[in-house]
């Protein structure tokens, strides 16, 4: 099996003025610039980009983007590209995030031009899926997901999608403080390795990268860390306190 280096990513979401968001990065790249073995990634909103750039660039802590449009340039008012996303100084962009699905309309065709556009702007998509509590207790997690990411990766060739991470988020556990079980996380994680294996064949499953996110903390990273196929983990709330997401990044190895 190949190692994976972990990422470890903070999604800021609709959090911070400019100021703010820069106070932020100097924080945590003090906090955490003798960490060397995990890739970590800050998604700030869209207008803090660039001037966080200019703060983390030299440093290992990496941007991303918590979203684009599938389109380079055009009259698409409000919306961002990839290749406006990489000067901003990007290398990752997260898309389908449930928050984009359930108040955006977001839908699997529309995640799947975003992949296109992300790959073909050089960024490294952070593909979101994962089933609402309903689903779940319906018994729906794995047909939900199947449909996701089928329809999301339809027509990427391997070379394609080469590099992508997926973070698998159940809703159910996305800012709510409820995390998946260790047990329910590994389940999911290990299904999506095998339909990675069986869309894209064995050394392209093992090479990606699979994240976990659904109200990660310093308190049960280590424990999902130590999961054969969890990678990393995409992080919401607590990863808009310097201290507490540097807590995390240091989990317990
Ligand atoms: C997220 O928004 O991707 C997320 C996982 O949020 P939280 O960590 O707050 O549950």
């Amino acid at each position: 099996m190949t190692a994976r280096r972990p990422l470890i990513a903070g999604n800021w979401k609709m959090h911070k003025t400019c100021t703010e968001a820069e106070d932020t990065a100097r924080e945590l790249i003090e906090k955490v610039s003798d960490v060397s073995d995990v890739d970590i990634m800050i998604a700030p909103p869209a207008t803090a980009l660039a001037p966080v750039f200019r703060i983390i660039r030299d440093t290992p802590v990496e941007l991303g983007g918590q979203n684009l449009f599938w389109e380079k340039q055009g009259a698409y008012t409000g919306e961002v590209s990839g290749p406006m996303l990489v000067s901003a100084g990007c290398r990752y962009v997260i898309i389908g995030h449930s928050e984009r699905r359930q108040y955006f309309g977001e839908t699997d065709e529309n995640v799947n031009k975003k992949i296109k556009a992300a790959k073909d702007a050089g960024l490294i998509p952070v593909i979101c899926v994962g089933e609402s509590e309903s689903e779940r207790d319906a018994e729906n997690t794995f047909s939900v997901l199947d449909k996701q990411m089928e329809n999301g990766l339809k027509d990427l060739s391997a070379d394609l999608f080469d590099g992508s991470v997926i973070a698998y988020e159940p809703v159910w556990a996305i800012g709510t403080g409820r995390t998946a079980t260790p047990q329910q996380a590994q389940e999911v994680h290990s299904w999506l390795r095998n339909f990675l294996k069986k869309r894209f064949g064995q050394s392209s499953a093992d090479r990606t990268r699979i994240v976990y996110g659904g109200s990660v903390k310093p308190e049960n990273i280590s424990e999902l860390m130590a999961l054969g196929d969890i990678d990393g983990a995409l992080v919401g709330g607590a990863s808009l306190k310097p201290d507490t997401f540097g807590n995390i990044i240091k989990y317990k190895r």
